[in-house]
């Protein structure tokens, strides 16, 4: 970590207070069976998460499929309801409101989803799709208003307002993503999750549509939970980065410091895994090859969840709980053997 950032990390930690503080979230699927329908277990698709959001930051959220990202994003945002867990949004407890006391923070907090060809309504025009959230929550009070600020939308997100009439099958993959964004910067949010925003589209268009994330962050004060496995475009976009496995973060830590000193085994494994530009520096660096699948979420492994692919697991890895840890201001790890110097 340089000393910059540590900085940077400490001093925002003590004097300001997150935008989204979340608590030891917890997301279980029952799973049921036979004819009475009985629980006989659960689906610990996110077992245990705490991080904080501040304002204007990007907090990049990765790991493979399967580790939580997706659900974590959809709990924190209420879209699923925990099932423990405290989301703090601006000082406000989201776990204990009722659903309208959510439904009027909405506007501040908004979602960018994955899929730009299933999440948007095909029988609706991008003026109805981009509107309706302006009409939904009152923010125009009249169809001139409402159409100057779709306007005015469709161009923050670089498409036209003669878009407006057209149908979401009309647009390539980037530019029906565009109309996501500007569905959810319609009512001048403050918060967006961004649910792997560019995993559908060509990669020729992935950085154009990070870019335009970029630019509407710094021209409206947004803070992202930019969920990835593209550990490259996550490493370009977030201030911070939490690394997820079987719905737990194992390591979190400022960009530099968790690409440059990547610390527990995991992250080390996702990181090699990441080609490098240079053919010399890439033929020489060493691979962490991870062995088998991520186990079941249905039956995680007692002790360290990692333990069973891990390349330098011990004995006690098996039955111990990594406890969760401040290696340095901002730079937190699970991981029993992890210490400042790495491994
Ligand atoms: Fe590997 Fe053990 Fe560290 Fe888990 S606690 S990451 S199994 S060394």
């Amino acid at each position: 970590m340089t000393d910059t950032t540590t900085e940077v990390v400490a001093t925002r930690a003590a004097h300001e207070e997150p935008l989204v503080s979340v608590r030891d979230l917890t997301k279980h699927f029952p799973i049921m069976k036979g004819l009475l329908r009985r629980q006989v277990g659960a689906v610990r698709a996110v077992d245990g998460v705490s991080f904080d959001i501040y304002r204007g930051e990007t907090l990049g959220l990765v790991g493979e499929s399967g580790s939580g990202k997706s659900t974590t994003g959809r709990a924190l945002l209420e879209l699923d309801s925990p099932t423990s867990g405290s989301v703090k949004f601006d000082g406000l407890e989201l776990t204990t409101m009722s659903n309208s006391q959510v439904r009027s923070l909405r506007p501040r907090m908004q979602m960018v989803f994955q899929n730009p060809h299933a999440s948007l309504n095909p029988r609706m025009t991008v003026a109805s799709i981009v509107g309706e959230p302006l009409s939904e929550h009152k923010a125009v009070t009249n169809s001139s208003e409402r159409g100057d600020r779709i306007n005015e939308l469709l161009t923050m997100v670089g498409l036209r307002p003669a878009h407006a009439n057209r149908y979401p099958h009309e647009f390539s993959g980037g530019q029906r993503q565009r109309i996501g964004i500007a569905r959810a910067i319609a009512l001048s949010p403050d918060f967006i999750v961004c649910d792997e925003p560019i995993a559908a589209l060509d990669v020729s268009i992935q950085a154009q549509v990070v870019n335009l994330l970029e630019r509407l962050q710094n021209q409206l004060s947004l803070a992202y939970l930019f969920i990835s496995h593209d550990m490259s475009m996550v490493r370009h976009i977030a201030d911070r980065v939490a690394v997820m496995y079987l719905g737990r973060i194992v390591e979190l830590a400022p960009v530099d410091v968790l690409y440059e000193q990547p610390t527990h085994p995991y992250t080390r494994a996702l990181h090699s895994a990441v080609p490098v530009p240079d053919p010399k520096l890439e033929a020489s660096r060493g691979r962490v090859i991870l062995e088998g699948d991520i186990p079941s979420p249905a039956h995680p492994p007692p002790g360290c969840p990692f333990h069973t692919r891990c390349p330098v697991a011990r004995a006690n890895c098996a039955h111990d709980v990594p406890e969760w840890r401040e290696l340095k201001p901002g730079h937190w790890v699970a991981c029993h053997f992890a210490d400042e110097s790495g491994w």
